[in-house]
């Protein structure tokens, strides 16, 4: 292979500049290798659909709002968000300054465009419910791009290996690539279908469901995710088999005029995934469905705001059933549950649906 060639690791890099000679370079440190991956930074771009036109400086933006959003969970100007840090789980104290932000909008639009969910008191309809679905998946859009860059740097990490350890070490490394590529083009692809949506006025094709539940519930979050399995354990898409097209759903669950509003949101096909995923929620008991809300914030969203008094007064195999869910399925994490503590499912909320929205993808104006 000459220096000029790629690189036959598919690292996109010449040859010459990336693994010839890898078995004589040496290991990163490892300090300072994790420092790299902690100032890992992306482009900062605005995810406002006319973006970058009208566009300022780009800002921490919160995906659950600071003002009767964060500020009723909070206990002394924070709440608790539990971060994964390097496979061992941790319990963060965050001001509500910055909770739940990310660099994803620009202080021009950050503030115009989720005017309508942010200022109480606030109607549930079909705008409020767009644009948390929209903020959820710009969320999750910056994130996974985030993690797609950190699997690049992961390829030095093959330093000083003989050939064949190299080869091995690429090939998995490749397969994390792929897997986070896949990803990020389902959430791009999804992303452009709202940006269309909110462009033209047209919702066609866009599906919602909230359900405002009769009490503040003690968290709070916001995440696109794919659902593998219904809210039963049925499964619905595997990752990994086969190429049909992966649905996701946009996940948002917040306070809401002093009580707690939880949304699902979707574009798929109708009886899709997404959909299915959807019908075995509303299936639920009217008295299950908060439950059912909370947990699914500790099993599919790492973007997950607790009040801590409520957290920390949990009896201890509580947290630690939810904490091993909030685990399982993160790189680090066991693939499943441990059966024993899949199974220990305490009740965290009876809390009644008071009031329901729908909207199934037909336009308003369009009758
Ligand atoms: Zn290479
Ligand atoms: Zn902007």
């Amino acid at each position: 292979m000459a220096a000029s060639d790629l690189c036959w690791c598919h690292s996109g890099q010449p040859f010459g500049s990336c693994h010839q000679n890898r078995e004589h370079a040496e290991l990163p440190h490892q300090k300072a290798f994790e420092e790299a991956i902690k100032r890992l930074k992306l482009p900062r771009t605005c995810a406002h659909p006319d973006a970058p036109n009208g566009c300022g400086k780009i800002v921490d933006a919160h995906t659950i709002q600071k003002n009767g959003g964060l500020s009723v969970l909070a206990e002394d100007g924070h709440v608790t968000e539990l971060l994964l840090d390097d496979g061992v789980l941790r319990q963060v104290p965050k001001g509500i300054g910055v909770a739940s932000t990310f660099e994803g909008f620009c202080n021009a639009h950050d503030g115009t465009l989720f005017a309508p969910v942010e200022s109480g008191p606030r109607p549930l309809d079909i705008a409020a419910l767009f644009l948390l679905a929209f903020r959820a998946l710009a969320y999750s859009r910056h994130r996974q791009a985030l993690a797609h860059a950190r699997v690049g740097l992961y390829r030095q990490l093959d330093a000083g290996c003989q050939l064949e350890c190299q080869a091995h070490y690429q090939r998995t490394i490749l397969s994390m690539q792929v897997g986070a590529e896949l990803l990020a083009a389902d959430l791009t692809a999804m992303k452009e279908r709202l940006d269309q949506m909110y462009r033209s006025g047209n919702y066609a094709g866009f599906r919602a469901v909230g359900w405002l539940f009769s009490e503040l519930l003690p968290l709070a979050y916001s995440g696109a995710f794919y659902p593998e399995s219904d809210i039963r354990g049925t499964p619905l898409q595997r990752l990994g088999h086969g190429d049909a097209p992966f649905e996701m759903l946009c996940a948002t669950l917040t306070p809401w005029n002093g009580k707690t509003l939880f949304t699902l949101a979707w574009t798929g096909q109708s009886d899709g995934p997404a959909e299915r995923y959807v019908r075995s929620f509303e299936a639920l008991a009217d008295d299950q469905k908060a439950n059912a809300a909370m947990h699914g914030g500790f099993e599919d969203q790492e973007n997950l705001m607790l009040r801590p008094s409520w957290w920390n007064e949990l009896p201890e195999t509580s947290r630690g059933a939810l904490e091993a869910r909030r685990m399982a399925g993160t790189e680090t994490g066991p693939d499943k549950i441990p059966g024993d503590l899949g199974s220990a499912q305490p009740v965290l909320s009876m809390a009644p649906v008071e009031a329901t929205c729908r909207f199934s993808g037909v336009n308003p104006d369009s009758g």
